[in-house]
């Protein structure tokens, strides 16, 4: 019989490459912590409708993207494509809106149907932040101040760069959309085939169309700002102001509408070039309906999702290499119990040690070459000698370091101090 094979596009993350996403993890948790967002965790399946009302019909993600299906009871559920519409849900359900400014994170993975290829997969992992309840520009900013400490915090500042545009107020978007289809139907028949069925439907979504004719064609599109009213142009005006104020670079790209039909306001954007056709590492924006469409009182909110294989794609590219392996190894020709409880109670003394004692038993030398393999810094070698002195031998597998003999009672504070995680705590 054949092997089964994972789903096409939907990725195991193996045991060498789980180091980097969990220092991502870490790195990421302690800047949302330092921002004062709480993490939410929501589940992966929700009804299909959460993601329909909330991003919108005649966009790629639901109409062509979303794993959606009936369950056992006829129920319509769909696989999440994102984050914010199932966070909004739940805030809702909860009552955690209540309180202004509820600010959280989120992580986990998300799944889409789309063509796998470089930087796009059917299952991948996104990390999102979402505030609630601030309409105030400084909002936004805070936003994009925290995906840039992200950049620095992770050394990427030097290869993301920051585009951010506004998409107004509803009102604006009416007045804008009549614009783009008069400017549009001239040239309908050259629109690539989606584009042309959203042309009447959803004007604006033609702006994300990947086809390089359409694209030609929008290049020269009227822009938004030109009928922007007072509010929406105060807003972005004060955005940039701030960000000017704080040195965060930007570029404001007019074409930049985003995939998904919820978003108001400020949009924007991280890009890299470094990782070809698929460069947006994170994407956001103001979402100020969203929660009423959700069925909440109105509430404004402004999120972003930052896509983690793209994320970790480009920290290999500068260099980042994270490993968790043991530091010690065990070696041993003593009763397997004897080996066991050295083991157990190192661990006991030096919970953060990372220890891994030989259980396959075998000569010192077959030992030796796993210890070497595990990467670990050093051997303890625990012999019949060893037993019946109390002591244990320390070898070092990477430098020149003598072997020393410690008797066991002492081995912890030595460990401590030949160990440099452990020292440093
Ligand atoms: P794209 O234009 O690349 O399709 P999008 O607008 O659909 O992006 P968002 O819904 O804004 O993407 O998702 C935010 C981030 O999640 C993206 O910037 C990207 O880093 C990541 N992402 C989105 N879809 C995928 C995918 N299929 N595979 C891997 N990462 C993805
Ligand atoms: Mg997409």
């Amino acid at each position: 019989m054949n092997n089964i094979q994972s789903v096409r596009g939907m990725h195991d993350i193996l045991p060498v490459d789980t180091p980097i996403w969990r220092w991502l993890d870490e790195q990421l948790a302690a800047i949302f912590d330092a921002y004062g967002f709480a993490q939410l965790r929501i589940p992966i399946l929700e009804k299909a409708e959460v993601f329909t009302r909330a991003i919108g019909q005649a966009t790629d993600v639901v109409e062509k993207e979303m794993y959606a299906f009936e369950d056992r009871n006829g129920d319509l559920l769909s696989l999440r494509p994102e984050g914010t519409a199932g966070v909004v849900r739940a805030a809702i359900q909860h009552g955690l809106l209540q309180t202004p400014g509820l600010k959280v994170w989120y992580q986990g993975p998300m799944f889409r149907h789309e063509r796998p290829q470089r930087g796009r997969q059917r299952q991948f992992h996104q990390f999102g932040a979402e505030v609630f309840g601030l309409a105030e520009p400084q909002a936004d900013v805070e936003m994009i101040a925290l995906g840039e400490r992200i950049w620095r915090v992770l050394g990427l500042s030097q290869r993301i760069r920051l585009e951010i545009n506004t998409l107004g107020d509803p009102d604006d978007r009416r007045r804008y959309r009549a614009q783009l289809i008069e400017f549009l139907e001239p040239h309908a028949a050259r629109l690539d085939a989606d584009s042309q069925r959203r042309l009447h439907s959803n004007p604006l979504r033609i702006f994300d169309s990947k086809n390089p004719e359409t694209r030609q064609i929008m290049a020269d599109a009227p822009g938004l700002e030109d009928v922007l009213a007072e509010p929406a142009r105060a807003h972005f005006q004060s955005v940039c102001t701030m960000l000017d104020h704080l040195g965060i670079r930007y570029r404001i790209n007019p074409g930049l509408v985003r995939g998904l039909d919820y978003y108001s306001r400020t949009v924007f954007e991280w890009i890299t070039e470094d990782l070809g056709a698929q460069g947006t590492v994170c994407a956001g924006g103001r979402y100020d309906g969203l929660v009423e469409i959700q069925g909440g009182k109105p509430t404004p909110g402004i999120g972003f999702a930052l896509g983690a294989e793209r994320l970790i794609e480009l920290l290999r590219a500068s260099g980042t290499e994270r490993r968790r392996d043991p530091q010690v190894y065990l070696v041993h020709q003593t009763e397997p119990e004897q080996a066991l409880r050295l083991a157990e109670n190192l661990r006991d003394a030096l919970p953060a040690l990372r220890l891994e004692c030989s259980l396959a038993g075998g000569s010192f030398k077959a030992q030796f070459k796993r210890a070497d393999r595990s990467g670990a810094e050093l051997a303890l070698i625990l012999g019949p000698d060893e037993i019946a002195s109390g002591r244990c031998q320390i070898k070092d597998l990477r430098g020149e370091r003598a072997q020393e003999s410690v008797l066991v009672a002492e081995l912890p504070a030595r460990l401590a101090r030949l160990v440099p995680e452990l020292a440093s705590v």
